[in-house]
C-alpha cells in the first residue's frame, strides 16, 4: 500500500509531494491530465519571499518586477515602486514542470491521464478512483490539491467554496511596454481589477478577474489597449479559471486533507494563491509525517493541520476578504476619490515604506490605511469588524 496519494499535480499537490518523498513516505500523485502545467490563465506573479522561501529556480522567472503603474476608473494614475525587485513573473508551464520534477527526482511516482472521481475511506485505509489509466489506487492518506472547482470536496462533505471570483487571460504582443499596469472601475472589471504584466521583450498577459463575465470584459480591456497603443491587435486566445476567494469551513478528515486553490488558501485582495498554498503544503506535509510516524490518521490527529494554517493565514484572509467585501461597495467615483486621497496625502508613499507591508502580506497595509480618516470617510463611516480574532 502506498503511505500517500495526491490529487492534482499542480504546484501543490508537487509540493506536498516533494516534501513527503524527502521525509521517506511513498507518495503517488494522480494528475487527470496528460501532463503538468496546464494552468493558462494564472498571471504567476509571486512575490520575493516566495521564490526564496520555496527556492524557486530562475530559470522559470520571466521578468522581476519594482513597479507598477495603478489606474483608476477615470484614468488617474498611482505609481508605486520600490528600490528592490518586489515580485517576479513566473512561466507558468515551466514552473509547474519545474516543481513536478523535483518532487520526481526525490522519488514520487506520478500517473497521467488519472482524473480522480470518488475517494472512499474506510478503517483500514483510503481508495481513490479515476477515471481513465489510474484504476483504483489504495493508500493510507489522500491530499486533496485538485484546484478551484474540485467536485471531491462536496462528495467528501468539506463543501465547496463559499465565494469566488471568475478571471480570463490571453497573451499578447506589445508595443514595447515594460512596466505593470493594474485596471480599476466597474466597466473594466467589476468587484476586481484587470491587468497588463509584460513578460518577455515584446510580450504581455492582458486578463481579469471580475464578478461576472471576464470573456466580456477582456474584449473590452484589450480593445481599449489596443487604442491606447499599448498592445498590438491579434488572433487572442483567453484561457478562463476562477479563484475561491474564503477558505472551506473544514480542511480536514479522517485519513484527508485539502490544500491549495482546493481548500480556498487563496489572498482575497489580489487573488494570488501560490504562495499561500504552497505555505500550507509544507504544513499538510508535517502534520502527514508526525501523523503517519505515530500511526494516527485520525480527523483528531489530521485536526493539527488546519490549526496551523489558520493560525499562519488566518487574519491575512479574513482581513482581505472584508476589505474586499468593502471595496467592492466602492462606486467608480469613490475610487477615483480614493487614489487622489492616497496622492495627496502620500498615503502609497508612507505603505510602501512601512516594513511590515510586503506584496505578500496586506492586512498590515489595509489596517494602516482604512486608519486614516480620509481614507475612512470615503468608506462611509463602515463600522470595521476588523480588529480582533481570526474568524474566517
Ligand atoms: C486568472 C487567474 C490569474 C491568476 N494569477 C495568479 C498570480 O498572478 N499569482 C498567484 O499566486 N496566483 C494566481 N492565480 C491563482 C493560482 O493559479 C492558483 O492559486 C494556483 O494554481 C493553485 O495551485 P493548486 O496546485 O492548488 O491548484 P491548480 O494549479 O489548479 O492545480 C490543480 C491540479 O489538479 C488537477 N486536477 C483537478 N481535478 C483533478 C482530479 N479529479 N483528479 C486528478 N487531478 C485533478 C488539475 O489538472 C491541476 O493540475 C491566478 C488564477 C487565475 C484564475
Amino acid at each position: 500500500m502506498h503511505d500517500v496519494i495526491v490529487v492534482g499535480g499542480g504546484p501543490v499537490g508537487s509540493r506536498i509531494a516533494h516534501m513527503l518523498v524527502r521525509l521517506g513516505w511513498a507518495v503517488t500523485v494522480l494528475e487527470k491530465e496528460g501532463k503538468v502545467g496546464n494552468k493558462l490563465s494564472c498571471t504567476g506573479i509571486i512575490g520575493q519571499e516566495c521564490v526564496h522561501n520555496f527556492d524557486i529556480d530562475e530559470s522559470v522567472i520571466l521578468r522581476k518586477v519594482k513597479s507598477a503603474r495603478l489606474f483608476s476608473p477615470a484614468g488617474k494614475i498611482l505609481y508605486i515602486k520600490r528600490d528592490e525587485c518586489q515580485a517576479s513573473i513566473l512561466d507558468r508551464v515551466a514552473f509547474d514542470l519545474a516543481m513536478a520534477q523535483r518532487a520526481q527526482n526525490a522519488g514520487a511516482r506520478y500517473i497521467f491521464g488519472g482524473a480522480v472521481h470518488d475517494i472512499r475511506i474506510t478503517k483500514e485505509g483510503v481508495e481513490a478512483y479515476c477515471m481513465g489509466r489510474g484504476g483504483s489506487l489504495a493508500a493510507k492518506v489522500v491530499v486533496i490539491a485538485s484546484g478551484h472547482g474540485t467536485r471531491l470536496t462536496e462528495r467528501m462533505g468539506f463543501g465547496k467554496a463559499a465565494d469566488f471570483v471568475a478571471g480570463a487571460q490571453t497573451e499578447v504582443a506589445t508595443s514595447g511596454q515594460d512596466e505593470v499596469e493594474v485596471y480599476f472601475g466597474r466597466e473594466v472589471a467589476p468587484g476586481f481589477f484587470g491587468w497588463l504584466v509584460p513578460t518577455t521583450a515584446g510580450n504581455a498577459r492582458v486578463g481579469l478577474l471580475s464578478r461576472h463575465a471576464p470573456e466580456k470584459h477582456l474584449k473590452k480591456l484589450l480593445d481599449y489597449l489596443v487604442s491606447e497603443g499599448k498592445i498590438v491587435p491579434g488572433e487572442w486566445k483567453p484561457s478562463y479559471g476562477a479563484i475561491p476567494l474564503r477558505p472551506l469551513r473544514r480542511t480536514y478528515g479522517e485519513r484527508v486533507l485539502v490544500v491549495g486553490d482546493a481548500a480556498g488558501q487563496v489572498k482575497p485582495t489580489t487573488g494570488g494563491g501560490i504562495y499561500y498554498g504552497m505555505l500550507c503544503a509544507d504544513i499538510a506535509a508535517s502534520t502527514l509525517d508526525r501523523a503517519l510516524h505515530k500511526n494516527d490518521v485520525s480527523a483528531k490527529n489530521l485536526s493539527r493541520y488546519e490549526q496551523e494554517w489558520k493560525r499562519r493565514l488566518g487574519r491575512e484572509l479574513m482581513i482581505g476578504y472584508r476589505a474586499r467585501k468593502l471595496f467592492e461597495r466602492l462606486s467608480d467615483q469613490q475610487v477615483d476619490h480614493l487614489f487622489d486621497v492616497m496622492e495627496k496625502n502620500r498615503i502609497g508613499e508612507a505603505l510602501l515604506e512601512a516594513e511590515d507591508v510586503s506584496f505578500d502580506w496586506h492586512s498590515q497595509a489595509i489596517l494602516k490605511l482604512l486608519r486614516r480618516a480620509v481614507v475612512a470617510r470615503i468608506f462611509g463611516g463602515i463600522r470595521l469588524p476588523f480588529w480582533g480574532g481570526n474568524d474566517i
